[in-house]
């Protein structure tokens, strides 16, 4: 049983149909809603319209929902109907010592669980992704410590000028303490798991010591390390690198 009433609160365009207050926010369905928490008899009111003292008191949580999941309760209203005539009364209409009476009702009524799901889901998830980041660290870490061939490091250079400053280099040697890399042929604007279908790694190799993977990280500069990745990546392309040609400038 719903109740339909509401007032709308962080509107970007909406509607309401049959009482439900739904909202789009870019792509989140948001808005709220009310349920019938409990309905006891009453035998102490009086009907101003009949006189008769038979009614039923409804107690209602009103919720926030996200895609009509509900998030969590955020207040109660109650209202009287009066068995005989329906005539249906709001809680703020009726007299102190009534409202002094249906306060002491409504406090005694707990909020039903299934109205925090949204909250429980909230938490589940974020404590799901919190674990995998925390997991995704410590991989990371053992990487660089133990660099294999065939890892892509994803490091964000200094340039801040250009939004394509990511590059990536694979090693494809490892000498004792010392790696040999090359550097893909194209830089990016973020994170990528696979080159662009044109982008490969060049030929040639560079040699640094694999303290400076440590660094890369500790300075921040690495974002990413690829291991264990398909052939769809294009990690295992080649590209010949050739000297710029200088000659048009002179
Ligand atoms: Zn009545």
């Amino acid at each position: 049983m719903y109740l339909i009433k509401g007032t709308r609160i962080g509107i970007k365009a909406g509607y309401c149909l049959l009482g439900l207050h739904i909202y789009y926010s870019d792509m989140i369905i948001y808005g709220w809603n009310s349920k019938n928490i409990k309905q006891a008899e009453l035998d102490a009111y009086q009907c101003p319209k009949c006189g008769e003292k038979k009614s039923v008191l409804a107690i209602f949580a009103h919720y926030l929902h996200i895609f009509w999941i509900p998030l969590f309760p955020f207040k109660k209203s109650a209202k009287i109907v009066c068995a005989h005539c329906q005539l249906d009364t709001e809680e703020k209409t009726l007299p102190d010592e009534m409202k002094v009476t249906i306060r002491q009702l409504k406090s005694k009524v707990s909020h039903p669980k299934s109205l925090f799901s949204g909250l429980i889901v909230i938490f589940i998830a974020v404590a799901f992704f919190s674990f995998r980041s925390v997991q995704n660290a410590n991989l990371e870490q053992s990487y660089v410590e133990n660099p294999q061939v065939g890892d892509v490091y994803i490091i964000k250079g200094p340039d801040e000028t250009s939004e394509y400053n990511h590059f990536l280099f694979k090693i494809n040697e490892i000498e004792e303490d010392s790696i040999w890399v090359s550097f893909s042929s194209y830089t990016y604007n973020g994170l990528v798991d696979k080159l662009d279908s044109r982008d490969g790694f060049y030929d040639i190799m560079y040699s640094m010591h694999k303290g400076v993977l440590v660094e890369f990280q500790e300075s921040g500069e690495l974002k990413k390390v690829l291991r264990d990745y398909t052939a769809s990546a294009g990690f295992d392309r080649v590209i010949e690198y050739t000297e710029p040609d200088t000659s048009a400038i002179e």
